[in-house]
């Protein structure tokens, strides 16, 4: 494994190149919560008005750390660009979950089950955040331990559509997932486009892709590589989604 990813789960050292990071682009970065002793983080550039910017979020899920490593890796690449784009961040929204590899919050809370009530505080206080904004796009990164390729959750509203773009741009690095079903909705070439069901998540719990689409942003996407291949191939993949969208966007 290369030297760069040993760190992939320590915290510490994430924030500590999220920070170098301000410092060099600029960009404002804030601490808005603290849960289990973590301070939770979010950075936004100066350029971002009310409509029109890009949301990008990773960490919800503490055993995903392709994810955590993609924003980082992406915003460290074109650290010399970020304040001139229209950007908020979240470069990881479960701190303890990364450094315990848990997909819950030290309470066993999935922060992803969460949007539609206030109980978890980072959630909350991310809300209060965003309340102003909406957002060209929101991706939510993301990485699934059953994956067999890189796929991605594109909600459907405005067409034309641009999974089949994003995903082009991973293709380089990992397959695309070949499963026709994903978590019992239909998949195909390593799309999930659909309509969202209201009904099936008041069941399940409101994941941060639904309120971002039913509030905050125009186009949302979820993206998923697969956890158990080379942490490497899943960055770059993270990474290439990540400039395909950015490029898209503006
Ligand atoms: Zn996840």
């Amino acid at each position: 494994m290369p030297q760069k990813f040993q760190r992939a789960h320590d915290y510490k050292h994430l924030i500590a190149r999220w920070r170098s990071i301000a410092r060099e682009s600029g960009l404002v970065m804030r601490e808005f919560s603290k849960e289990s002793g973590y301070p939770v983080f979010f950075l936004k550039s100066k350029t971002l008005q009310e409509t029109g910017g890009l949301y990008f979020s990773a960490g919800i899920h503490g055993d995903e750390p392709g994810a955590t490593e993609g924003l980082v890796g992406w915003a460290e690449k074109r650290v010399n660009q970020l304040n001139r784009l229209p950007l908020m961040l979240f470069p990881c929204l479960n701190p303890w979950g990364l450094v315990n590899n848990s997909r819950t919050d030290a309470r066993g809370r999935d922060l992803n089950r969460v949007f539609q009530h206030d109980e978890a505080c980072a959630i909350h206080t991310l809300k209060q955040i965003i309340n102003p904004y909406y957002f060209n796009t929101a991706t939510m990164l993301h990485e699934d331990y059953d994956g067999q390729g890189v796929y991605l959750y594109e909600i459907q509203r405005l067409e034309p559509y641009w999974g089949e773009a994003l995903l082009n741009a991973a293709r380089r690095f990992l397959p695309v997932e070949p499963r026709i079903r994903i978590d019992g909705r239909k998949a195909a070439g390593g799309l999930v486009r659909r309509k969202i069901n209201a009904k099936r998540f008041q069941k399940i719990g409101y994941p941060e892709a639904i309120y971002l689409h039913l509030h905050h942003a125009h186009r949302t996407f979820t993206v998923e590589t697969p956890s158990e291949f080379a942490l490497d191939s899943r960055v770059r993949a993270q990474v290439a989604i990540i400039e395909e969208c950015v490029k898209k966007s503006l």
